[in-house]
């Protein structure tokens, strides 16, 4: 997902701040609010908790509570913070209302993709059937008294990759709207939140360089996130491996798609579904949509694109 800098940016920001965390380059930008110094505090403490989530729940961080608890797995509980313990809640909530289509115990399997990405090879059948034997989100085991977690199995392994950024942005833009900002634009690695007027948010083509639209979304008040196949990925032998997986199969999710963007009010809940509807496909994925209320734009293996009713007014496709 890009913004439209060319339509966004018609009117440059007032206030901006762009930085680097959880794992990807953030922007956000401030175009209306009450007060210039309380929108101002707003905006750095709005970078300082971008930050700090980092801190706390990157698995590329080795002292994250999020790396403790991995290297925990087997060995009993771990005292988390309540960003840890929301994030986990929620994940298992997905991966229930999924049925495993979202499990953010993939860790060790996205691992053993990613070592073979760096040499350019596909893992054995017998290794993808060993990581798989570690997902299970039933086994992450919360005690919301003690303010631990745990990880059942010895070996196994979490990241947060496909929610963390949507619950930042909702963070994010909690903090702005608390510090009197009245309109503003949040892109956490291509994570979206709007506020104020009504925006354009392109929907990326899939096969070409980042930035090119296939088309795109008016929005107002909203949040835009999308799950996509040519974000990252490796081939071999004109195969393409990307990195959302399915934990049925072990492999790369085909299903048909080749990204899912959604459009609603919740960036956590979007993350989350936005990968849900990736590895499910459009025919299972859309009915969870529907329930919660969700807008998508769905881009298929043919480059044919569908979107949701409540959508027909405000998606133009190039
Ligand atoms: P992106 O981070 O590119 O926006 P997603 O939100 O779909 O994309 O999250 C993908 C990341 O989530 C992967 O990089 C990996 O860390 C993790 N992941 C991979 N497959 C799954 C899955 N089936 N369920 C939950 N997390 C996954
Ligand atoms: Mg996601």
């Amino acid at each position: 997902m890009q913004n439209l800098k060319r339509a966004n940016n018609l009117q440059s920001a007032i206030l901006e701040t762009s930085f680097p965390a959880l794992g990807t380059g953030n922007n956000i930008q401030i175009f209306a609010y009450e007060d210039r110094v309380s929108a101002g505090e707003a905006l750095k403490r709005s970078e300082e908790r971008v930050r700090a989530l980092h801190d706390r729940l990157s698995v590329f961080q080795p002292e994250s509570e999020l790396s403790l608890l991995n290297a925990s797995a087997g060995c009993g509980p771990v005292p988390v913070g309540e960003d840890a313990m929301h994030l986990l809640t929620q994940s298992k909530h997905y991966s229930a209302l999924s049925h495993g289509a979202f499990s953010i115990t993939t860790r060790a399997l996205s691992s053993l993709w990613r070592l073979h990405a760096r040499c350019g090879t596909v893992p054995s059948r017998a290794e993808v059937e060993q990581a798989v034997a570690l997902v299970s989100d039933e086994d992450i085991l919360l005690d919301e008294t003690a303010k631990t977690a745990e990880l059942a199995r010895f070996g196994q392994s979490l990241d947060l990759g496909s929610i963390a950024k949507g619950y930042a942005a909702d963070e994010v833009l909690r903090i702005l709207k608390e510090g009197g900002v009245t309109d503003t634009m949040i892109n956490l690695g291509g994570t979206v939140a709007t506020l104020g007027r009504v925006r354009r948010v392109g929907v990326q083509h899939p096969d070409r360089i980042t930035g090119i639209a296939m088309g795109r979304i008016s929005v107002e008040n909203a949040c835009v996130v999308t799950s996509g196949d040519y974000e990252r990925y490796y081939e071999v032998d004109g195969v393409r491996y990307h990195h959302i997986l399915d934990p049925k199969t072990g492999y790369p999710a085909r299903s048909g798609l080749r990204s899912v963007t959604l459009i609603g009010q919740s960036a956590l809940e979007l993350d989350a579904l936005s990968t849900v509807v990736f590895v499910l496909g459009a025919e299972q994925g859309m009915p969870l949509l529907a329930q919660a209320g969700v807008d998508a734009v769905l881009v298929t293996d043919k480059l044919d694109v569908f979107c949701t009713e409540g959508l027909r007014e405000n998606f133009e496709l190039f």
